[in-house]
């Protein structure tokens, strides 16, 4: 019989009642260091005192209003977002989803508005992740999450990640624009070439294409700049986020320049719980600390530490791991032994982790872990490693 909870997830046999800062503790009293963040989300950890107070008080306050009134909470968290950012504007949603189909339809609408209704087409890439909705499985394209679903929605056209020929050779009269992810998340953690960032920008700039960027889980911090694409001091047309942006309180965001944005007029978009009290709450107590002079220097200091440590993992373990990749605290470790083992092994130490594609293990530890806990969880790997060499291997070391 079907499980009253939709069975939707492989879930690990693990229910949490409750946290502190990088941990995560069961009821039946076992504690485990939360490397994978929920999945890039905990970006300031569990229980943070700032956040915590924001959104108890901002609730006793009033939760919802809905946008056919103003809301100065999403006023100032706009404002603030396109201070530190490339953006003129901000549009508030719910999940990463639900932004880069906002971020979709202002590279459609923007090009229609300005005499090109026939460019409609968004180029994406191998490996990409940008969602489950309809549109989404589309334009993330890996029949994996396709299947069954069909037909898929028309307009998302697939090219090779960091091949900028290969890119230049799928534009069209119909090609729109571009969505790319900086850093590729589930596909495996797969940095952007920075020279690849910047030959985008111009691409778009020569063909007159809207350029998206995806920073769902790459931006707010996760990579020690506030977004990725600061890296290869690029900058999109139109970017969506999610994740991290609220500490784990459900939102998302499109931040957009006014040149595309100033299209989607009164009318042309919305969304009912987007941008409420409550969601803006939660996401400017996460800036108040993201923004703090020195935390992003911090995050960045802290993942060299953990990158240091864990190309010595990967010297040391050949045959259990393959490298290290990545961006500042969005790391993958690329397996020889299935990814699922090492993910296993690290469960069993205490450390938890997230898979990825191209068999992978991501670690995404909240923004705010110390070095002593990089080294706990560094120590973990160790212990876990050794359990993951094959046979043969952990024979001839003995
Ligand atoms: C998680 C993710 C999404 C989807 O976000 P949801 O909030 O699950 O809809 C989109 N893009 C990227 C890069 C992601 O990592």
């Amino acid at each position: 019989m079907i499980s009253a909870l939709m069975p939707t997830y492989n879930r690990a046999d693990l229910a949490f009642e409750r946290g502190e800062g990088v941990w995560l503790y069961t009821a039946d009293g076992r504690r485990f260091l939360d490397f994978g963040a929920g999945i890039a989300t905990s970006s300031l950890g569990h229980n943070h005192p700032h956040l915590v107070a924001a959104i108890a008080e901002q609730a006793a306050r009033v939760i919802h209003v809905s946008n056919l009134y103003r809301i100065p909470q999403a006023e100032r968290l706009a404002a603030r977002l396109v201070e530190a950012s490339f953006a003129d504007t901000a549009f508030f949603c719910n999940s990463g989803a639900e932004a880069n189909e906002g971020v979709v339809k202002i590279i459609r609408r923007a090009q229609h508005e300005s005499g090109h209704p026939e460019r409609y087409r968004v180029i994406c890439f191998e490996g990409a992740f940008h969602g489950r909705t309809l549109a989404m499985i589309s334009a993330t394209g890996n029949p994996k999450y396709l299947k069954g679903f069909e037909p898929a929605v028309d307009g998302f056209d697939h090219v090779p990640f960091n091949n900028l020929n290969a890119l230049r050779d799928a534009i069209t009269p119909q090609t729109a624009g571009i969505l790319i992810e900086p850093v590729q998340g589930e596909g495996g953690i797969r940095t952007g070439d920075p020279q690849f960032l910047r030959d985008l920008r111009a691409t778009c700039d020569e063909f007159g294409l809207i350029l998206g960027m995806d920073e769902v889980q790459c931006g707010m911090g996760r990579t020690g700049r506030l977004f990725a694409h600061e890296w290869a001091a690029v900058a999109p047309d139109v970017m969506s986020v999610a994740k991290g942006i609220a500490g784990g309180f459900p939102m998302g965001a499109i931040l957009a320049r006014e040149h595309v944005a100033r299209h989607l007029v009164a009318g042309t978009h919305a969304s009912t719980f987007g941008g409420n009290p409550l969601a803006c709450a939660a996401a400017n107590a996460v800036l108040d600390v993201m923004l703090a002079p020195g935390f992003l220097d911090g995050v960045d200091r802290r993942a060299r530490v953990l990158w240091r440590g864990l190309e010595q993992l990967v010297a040391d373990f050949p045959d259990v791991f393959e490298e290290p990749r990545g961006t500042g605290l969005l790391v993958g470790l690329k397996c020889v032994v299935p990814n699922t083992d090492v993910q296993a092994a690290f469960t069993e130490q205490g450390l938890l982790s997230v898979i990825a594609g191209e068999n992978v293990v991501r670690l995404a530890p909240p923004l705010i872990v110390e070095d002593a806990e990089i080294a706990q969880a560094l120590a973990m790997m160790r212990r876990g490693a050794q359990h993951c060499r094959p046979a043969a291997a952990r024979v001839a070391a003995k």
